[in-house]
């Protein structure tokens, strides 16, 4: 067994977090060592979270038209991708009909996800009433991505019902600037703080392989760390034609499942949940994001590319052994 590996996984199973030095190191160590490193990583997911999965999935409510210039991104209007360009707002009744299928297929957790930097009063009023029905009446947890909130907007869609909020940092605060220009790194956090102040669960995360570097991943790992995130989604970049991104050449598996592997020593008691990017990029590896320390997948198609069925995926913790909560 690799010595440093080891090392950091028994202060982890101890309940200590590592501190930067020895994260650098561990890294250098995973580099080296990748079975040992998912040994240790699939350990510590069980120490702390046993054997459950948790599954949810989500729905565009409002779909593209975005204003914003995130370089990964197939919603931006500035970039020429197989999205709309006009913003396309799904109905209340297509938006029930997602949670009800969620509902019916056993997923339990239900998330609306609205393109742009801010909804507006009106939304905001529409979502309250559709997020009191769906939480009140179908029995499903709730999560909004809405873009930019405050406090008050916070309070009001936690007393709507909603449980969390998800607004991810993206990349660290060193490589923001790189990928996202018409709004800040600050301007996340203070979002994500301000969901915190509703006492709103956060769920905040990023996406890799834009062109970041490890230490920009350890950055964010850390970040999310200081900010106490409950759930971090973490995406992998599906290069869409169109973007400045496009032509990025996909992570490895390996690569993915390393970085999982990584946030779950640094992240031991937070819900890490694989996202955008699952299917097309660990293909055949799907399942070892679990050895890796994931303990929740997004389940179903992701905002602007297809997913897996929510039955394919109960099928595959089914498999594995694994129960959802
Ligand atoms: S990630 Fe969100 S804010 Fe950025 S371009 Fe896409 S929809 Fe707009």
């Amino acid at each position: 067994m690799n010595q440093t590996i080891t090392e950091c996984a028994q202060q982890v199973l101890a309940g200590e977090n590592l501190q930067r030095g020895q994260i650098d190191r561990l890294v250098s160590a995973a580099g080296q060592d990748f079975d040992d490193l998912l040994y240790w990583s699939n350990q510590i997911r069980q120490q702390y979270f046993g054997n459950k999965i948790r599954l949810c999935s989500i729905v565009p409510g409002r779909l593209g038209g975005c204003n914003q210039d995130c370089a990964f991104c197939a919603q931006s209007a500035r970039y020429n991708t197989h999205v709309d360009k006009t913003p396309q707002t799904l109905t209340d009744d297509e938006i029930l009909a997602a949670a009800a299928e969620a509902k019916r297929n056993g997923v339990p957790h239900f998330g609306i996800v609205y393109s742009g930097r801010a909804v507006t009063e009106a939304e905001l009023v529409r979502l309250e009433r559709l997020i009191a029905k769906i939480t009140r009446e179908m029995g499903l947890g709730m999560c909004a991505a809405l873009g930019i909130i405050n406090a008050d907007q916070a309070r009001r869609l936690a007393a709507a019902g909603l449980t969390r909020y998800n607004h991810n940092l993206e990349t660290s605060e060193r490589h923001f600037g790189r990928i996202v220009t018409t709004h800040m790194y600050a301007d996340r956090v203070a979002a994500v703080r301000a969901a915190q102040s509703a006492g709103l669960g956060i769920c905040a995360g990023g996406i890799f392989g834009i062109g970041e570097t490890e230490a920009d991943r350890i950055d964010m790992a850390l970040s999310l760390r200081d900010l106490s995130v409950d759930t971090v989604p973490m995406n992998f970049l599906h290069p869409i034609p169109g973007t400045p991104l496009g032509d990025t050449p996909p992570l490895s598996p390996r690569e993915i499942l390393t970085i999982i592997a990584l946030y779950r020593f640094i992240l031991p008691r937070t819900n890490l949940k694989v996202a955008g990017g699952r299917t097309l990029n660990l293909r055949d590896l799907q399942s070892w994001i679990f050895k890796a320390g994931a303990t929740s997948i997004l389940t179903g198609n992701y905002l602007t590319t297809a997913g897996r069925s929510a039955q394919d995926d109960l099928q595959m913790l089914h498999d594995l052994g694994m129960e959802t909560f």
